[in-house]
């Protein structure tokens, strides 16, 4: 761990030439920094460790279609992201989910009210992630294990021992306590990022022959071990076919957390029959886990930044634990890169 900071001469060549910045992650704030960075002139480089980018706004591909474990819609509460949702839905990668939303408990259902407008990625959520990633030097397949001091610059190497490039600049654009480890150069950094909790979720991916008998399409389940359930296949732009999403709640993830996929998923599915009154026999249900859904609570500054040693942080959990929260943090935190340039 090194923590030496860079010298007069390098900080001032810095405001000549741009750092180069290195983006831990490519979930929607990495995203967002790294595309707005790029587009100002930074050479930006992304490494995520996933097979693709999007991280918890995945879609995942089943027998009979995919599926949106992750988020399950956004909304669109700041001018700045409103406007950039309309971007979106112009190019044809999110549109408005025209479900019919309302609470479930013990078989009733009740209808919401007042909904928000909900908007969702298209073909699936990911196609977000991918319109960002589009033009931006993003890098998968590596997990980063190490940023080191090295000189003036910050050294990175994956957890396979391979040296990944040096940058001025590295942010952290990860789950609150996988950041920790990335800013332990930036040691009041490491301290915010390790006071951060993030819930974990269970979710369950389920394809049933017949459309299930329920009079919605999203569901949030009260006096439950499920917290959500939906109908994916209801989306814009999916596939046809019977698909649904399940989400645990809290409690019973954190019970259920360490055990196998395949003991959660009926588990679930049983727990979606119970408070529905049906008897649900999907063709297919698997179960993923999410260790790091949800900062409770996340933190208020926007995004953490060291402009002296270089070192950042971005995510949802500095701005809202939602997508509009990650994309706030990921501009919040470009703005702060971008005065290093000036
Ligand atoms: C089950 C669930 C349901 C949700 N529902 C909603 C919802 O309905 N509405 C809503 O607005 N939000 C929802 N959210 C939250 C939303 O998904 C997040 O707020 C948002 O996607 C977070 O983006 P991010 O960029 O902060 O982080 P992430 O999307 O987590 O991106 C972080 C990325 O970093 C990568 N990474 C981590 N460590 C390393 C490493 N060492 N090296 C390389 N790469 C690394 C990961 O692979 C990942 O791709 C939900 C989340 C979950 C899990």
């Amino acid at each position: 761990m090194a923590s030496s900071q860079p010298s007069d001469s390098s900080r001032h060549s810095s405001t000549v030439t741009p750092p180069r910045v290195a983006v831990i992650g490519a979930g929607l704030s990495g995203l967002t920094l790294a595309r707005f960075l790029t587009e100002t002139g930074f050479p930006v480089k992304v490494f995520d460790k996933g097979r693709s980018p999007a991280g918890r706004m995945s879609t995942r591909r089943g027998d009979g279609g995919t599926y949106d474990h992750g988020a399950q819609y956004f909304t669109a509460r700041d001018p700045g992201f409103q406007r950039m949702v309309r971007t979106w839905v112009e190019r044809g990668i999110a549109a408005e989910w025209r479900g019919r939303f309302g609470s479930l408990e013990d078989g009733t259902v009740t209808p919401g009210s007042e909904d928000p407008v909900r908007y969702v990625g298209v073909p699936g959520m990911s196609a977000v992630a991918q319109g960002l990633a589009s033009g931006v030097d993003v890098r998968c397949g590596v997990r980063v294990e190490h940023v080191r001091r090295e000189g003036a610059a910050w050294a990175l190497a994956s957890d396979a021992g391979e040296a990944l490039g040096t940058f001025e600049v590295v942010v952290a654009a990860v789950p609150a306590p996988q950041a920790v480890p990335l800013l332990s150069g930036a040691p009041g950094l490491a301290a915010r990022a390790a006071g951060v909790v993030m819930e974990p979720c269970w979710a369950v991916m389920m394809e049933l022959e017949a459309p299930v008998p329920l009079p919605l399409d999203g569901v949030f389940v009260q006096g439950s071990p499920l917290s959500w359930a939906a109908r994916d296949s209801s989306k814009p732009g999916r596939s046809a076919g019977e698909r649904w999403v399940l989400h645990a709640a809290p409690e019973f993830t954190r019970e259920h957390l360490e055990e196998a996929p395949e003991a959660v998923a009926p588990l679930l599915v049983e727990a979606f029959s119970r408070a529905a009154r049906l008897e649900l026999r999907p063709r297919e249900a698997v179960a993923h886990r999410w260790r790091y859904a949800r900062a409770e609570p996340p933190l208020t500054e926007g995004a953490l930044f060291d402009a002296e040693r270089g070192l950042g942080a971005c995510g949802d959990w500095c701005a809202g634990s939602r997508v509009e929260g990650a994309w706030l943090s990921g501009v919040a935190l470009s703005r702060k890169i971008a005065l290093l340039q000036r």
